[in-house]
């Protein structure tokens, strides 16, 4: 197995492709399955804070410094800058001085591209700023009105009727940027199904949304009962949609994205990184599970500073801080920690039949809660043979799937 070394870090992270900064704590509405709420007991409390601008400012100085000696690589041409709350539009000030900052210091070294994930609820009046700076704007909303049943204000009221008012504004004022810089993501819930969100998108904004589920790791025990009825799995309810629609062609088949990404995953003829690409496809070449490398997909600095991979994952593996403008990141420390990582998970996943597939994130499928937790993903033997033939029986029954699949998908 690879063993990570601090110099690896510090290139991972100088061409990072996406920086997020958690900019406030805030947000107008309160959603039953916010991933910050009630369900979950693996984030920070949130306490209203807001980022400090000079923290985010000097994170991204410290970033050029990087840069300024020799560790920016060739091909990481762009870089993108989100922001992420609470909902990000209630700390615009934050937003306008530092995109003033990047665009006065960073934009001679990369494109840069900004971008948000909103409810929307105040995009009416910010929309000007928005639209001038070309952001790329990601807004929630869980299809019709009964699938919104959980987006609702903090005094339980539903909020459907004012964020569609707002969808609704900016595709009338702006109808060129609404078509080319907005799209949606819907949570899925009991509420709602793949099939209702997919045809309300289409029907109302001509729109195929990105769906997501709503987070299972970190559940408090006293919310479980609540968070499983709330819970509905992508899996079954993409399969009751094509269930539903009858396929006419390969990609309205229920076993499509599953067999996809096992035929993806399994091919010779593709690679999970450099490395198998350069040294072959072999456990020695491949560090155990799908993670991605530290600060290599992307940074995500929390309101209260400190930096981690991913806003998905537990605060606890947080991997250092912004303190009163200092950078506090100890390279070889992180590295000690993922190769510490790696050798743990690695003693289960060197068991599993989907090592060299493995797509599962390390921090996402509870290996690392504690000495005696597995991955909830295990395949063994038996369940290898019966993703296998189901992927054959796929190709079977769509011959003309595999091309598509190996040239035009992007799962891996
Ligand atoms: S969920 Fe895991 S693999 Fe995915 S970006 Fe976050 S840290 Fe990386
Ligand atoms: S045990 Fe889990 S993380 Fe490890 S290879 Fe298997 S599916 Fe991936």
């Amino acid at each position: 197995m690879k063993q990570l070394i601090p110099e690896n870090i510090k290139e991972y992270l100088a061409n990072t492709p996406q920086i997020t900064f958690e900019i406030t704590e805030r947000c107008n509405l309160s959603c039953v399955y916010c991933g910050y709420g009630k369900f979950y007991s693996d984030k920070d409390a949130r306490y209203d804070r807001m980022l400090d601008t000079q923290n985010a400012i000097a994170f991204l100085k410290y970033i050029k410094s990087l840069w300024d000696s020799g560790y920016q690589g060739a091909e990481a041409n762009i870089l993108h800058i989100s922001f992420y709350g609470g909902e990000p539009l209630m700390n615009m000030p934050f937003i306008k001085e530092v995109v003033a900052y990047i665009e006065k210091e960073l934009l001679a070294y990369k494109k840069i591209v900004f971008s948000m994930t909103t409810n929307a609820l105040l995009l009416p009046q910010n929309l000007d700023y928005l639209v001038s700076k070309g952001f790329r704007i990601l807004i929630s909303l869980d299809g019709d009105r009964i699938g919104n049943t959980y987006r609702v204000f903090p005094n339980g009221q539903p909020a459907y009727d004012y964020i569609v008012k707002s969808i609704d504004y900016a595709r009338n004022t702006y109808p060129d940027f609404f078509r080319d810089n907005i799209s949606f993501n819907a949570v899925l819930n009991n509420c709602n199904s793949v099939k209702s969100i997919r045809d309300f998108f289409m029907e109302n904004y001509g729109k195929t949304p990105s769906i997501g589920e709503i987070n299972t790791s970190g559940i408090r025990e006293d919310a479980r009962e609540l968070f499983e009825k709330v819970h509905k799995s992508k899996v079954d309810s993409e399969e009751e949609a094509a269930l539903e629609s009858k396929p006419t062609c390969f990609q309205d088949s229920p076993e499509y994205m599953r067999s996809a990404r096992y035929i993806q995953t399994h091919s010779p003829y593709t690679y999970h990184d450099y490395n198998e690409l350069l040294l072959g496809r072999g456990k020695s070449n491949r560090m155990p599970t799908g993670t991605c490398l530290p600060f290599a997909k992307k940074v995500f600095i929390t309101v209260s500073g400190k930096i981690l991979p991913c806003e998905r994952i537990s605060h606890k593996y947080a991997l250092g801080r912004i303190e009163d403008g200092q950078i506090l990141l100890d390279f070889k420390e992180i590295a000690d920690k993922y190769n510490a990582y790696y050798e743990r998970v690695n003693r289960v996943c060197q068991k599993c039949h989907d090592y060299l597939s493995c797509l599962c994130c390390m921090f996402y499928n509870g290996q690392l809660e504690n000495e005696k937790s597995v991955c909830s993903f295990f395949v063994n033997k038996q369940m290898a043979r019966v993703n296998q033939n189901s992927a054959y029986s796929f190709l079977r029954k769509y011959p003309e799937a595999y091309s598509y699949i190996m040239n035009k998908l992007k799962i891996v």
